[in-house]
């Protein structure tokens, strides 16, 4: 019984087997003998998780470009499949192959979320490779990580050979390039080491060296062979003319984002002090309308999706969203394409902006004011006046809209009961606003939704000592 027999033996014994077939159109599937470097992808979350992570899409896309790569996507697989593989000694393998992790020469996982490290050391225990990096002594198996999470690599140096910090577009190729060289002229994987430390972003833990004070705070820290003293983040200058795919591998189980997504921009013209994306991505660099146009034609062309979602980090501060909704709302309608627009920041929603959206979306809106009161609010820079809320209220109960979600954190720096309460305060006073406009529809009540998140300190952000609410005081 050969490798993909045993699996399908498996299949019917696990909840969703779509997430373990692959094969889906658009997966890219090349010759292994024809190839230089194989790349598994590996996304340290379940198939519903990573297919809807649009870094995964572009870098997939990206390495497959190049020929004499075969780039792979590979998840975490849910526990009843994992329970099963460890009984039947099946490794972790990629979707497009099924060849297990041990074939592949890098191992490239994404850190979205810190809270996912775990599962990367699972992954590659499951695929037969060896979790520390000093187990793994010779070039193949380079185990590397890239993604927001790199910003603070140091709980993962022990089993990771190479972080990439900030965007891949530009600096993966080359981190992948250099090791096809070094594969073909048989250099160690120290010699490759060496040498990829001077790829804009890349940061060797093995090339420096750490000491600590008594209490763990980090006294000295020394690069060694050469390599950078300071590692900086590489960063994509024209988001225009960088790569972006033509089309998405479409999957058969229903996804978290299952649809056409556009990058409108990277960024955030904000500087809301908790928000560690707001400081990673910057600055901030918008897509010219037309290319989006483009990409959105050719995404639902390749794919048959019928809904595009527009992303950034704020949708609304994209400078040319009239222009590019005006295009993209003809082109949805003629086509029968839905158009969703998350990211809406409540101090610049115009009349106009609603119009556009309410063309599109019939739902409620969603704002995040984050704080409840003026003071904190200021405290953490999200620039939102009770003035701004009021207003942006009024131009969509005007427009029709009655269902509001506004969302808030708990246990943000100098927080006091007051400011908690200020949260219930202003859903309050937005429910009363709304009984007091003299033109609100007869018979038709509002609804205002409070989501509550705790605040995480973040590393890179102006919050990052802070510490966090216990358990205790946030109950
Ligand atoms: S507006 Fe949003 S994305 Fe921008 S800095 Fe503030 S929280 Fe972050």
């Amino acid at each position: 019984m050969n490798y993909q027999q045993q699996l399908d033996q498996f299949l019917l014994q696990v909840q969703k087997p779509g997430r373990y077939v692959g094969g889906e159109q658009n997966s890219v599937i090349k010759d292994r003998e024809k190839v230089d470097v194989r790349f598994a992808f590996c996304f340290p979350d379940t198939y519903e998780v990573g297919m809807s992570h649009l870094g995964m899409k572009i870098l997939y896309g990206l390495l497959n470009q190049i020929d004499w790569c075969w780039c792979e996507r590979v998840f975490a697989p849910w526990m009843d499949m994992e329970e099963l593989m460890r009984k039947h000694q099946v490794k972790l393998y990629g979707l497009e192959s099924f060849d297990p992790l041990t074939e592949f020469d890098i191992i490239g996982f994404t850190l979205q979320y810190e809270l996912s490290f775990t599962n990367i050391l699972n992954m590659l225990d499951l695929g037969g490779v060896p979790v520390l990096a000093k187990d793994r002594p010779g070039l193949e198996h380079l185990v590397v990580c890239g993604g927001p999470c790199t910003c603070n690599p140091e709980p993962l140096v022990d089993f990771v050979d190479l972080f990439m910090l900030g965007e891949g577009e530009e600096q993966l190729p080359q981190v992948v390039e250099l090791y096809r060289q070094a594969k073909q002229e048989g250099w160690s994987k120290e010699a490759y080491l060496e040498k990829a430390c001077h790829i804009p972003g890349v940061y060797v833990p093995s090339l420096y060296e750490v000491d600590y004070w008594e209490d763990g705070r980090v006294k000295e820290i020394r690069a060694i062979k050469g390599a950078p003293e300071k590692v900086t983040k590489a960063i994509i200058q024209d988001m225009s003319k960088t790569y972006y795919p033509e089309t998405f591998v479409v999957p058969y189980i229903d996804t978290v984002h299952d649809r056409a997504i556009l990058e409108l921009m990277r960024g955030c013209i904000r500087g809301c002090r908790f928000c560690q994306a707001g400081f990673l991505y910057r600055p901030l660099r918008e897509k010219d309308a037309s290319v989006l146009c483009e990409q959105a034609h050719s995404l639902c062309d390749t794919t048959g999706y019928e809904e595009i979602s527009l992303s950034s980090l704020s949708s609304s501060d994209y400078s040319g969203i009239s222009e590019l909704l005006d295009d993209l709302i003809d082109y949805t309608s003629d086509n029968k394409i839905n158009l969703s627009l998350p990211s809406l920041r409540i101090d610049n929603f115009s009349g106009e902006l609603l119009e556009k959206v309410k063309r599109v979306r019939k739902t409620g809106l969603t704002f995040a004011p984050e704080a409840g009161s003026q003071r904190l609010r200021n405290v953490i820079n999200k620039n939102i006046t009770e003035d701004d809320v009021f207003a942006s209220c009024k131009v969509a109960f005007e427009g029709g809209y009655s269902s509001f979600k506004l969302y808030f954190m708990l246990g943000l720096p100098t927080e006091t009961l007051e400011d908690c309460e200020a949260i219930i305060d202003l859903a309050q006073r937005i429910i009363d606003f709304y009984y007091q406009m003299p033109n609100r529809p007869n018979g038709r009540g509002v609804n205002v939704t409070i989501s509550v998140a705790t605040f995480v300190p973040k590393p890179f952000t102006p919050f990052q000592w802070f510490g966090q609410d216990t358990l205790d005081t946030i109950v």
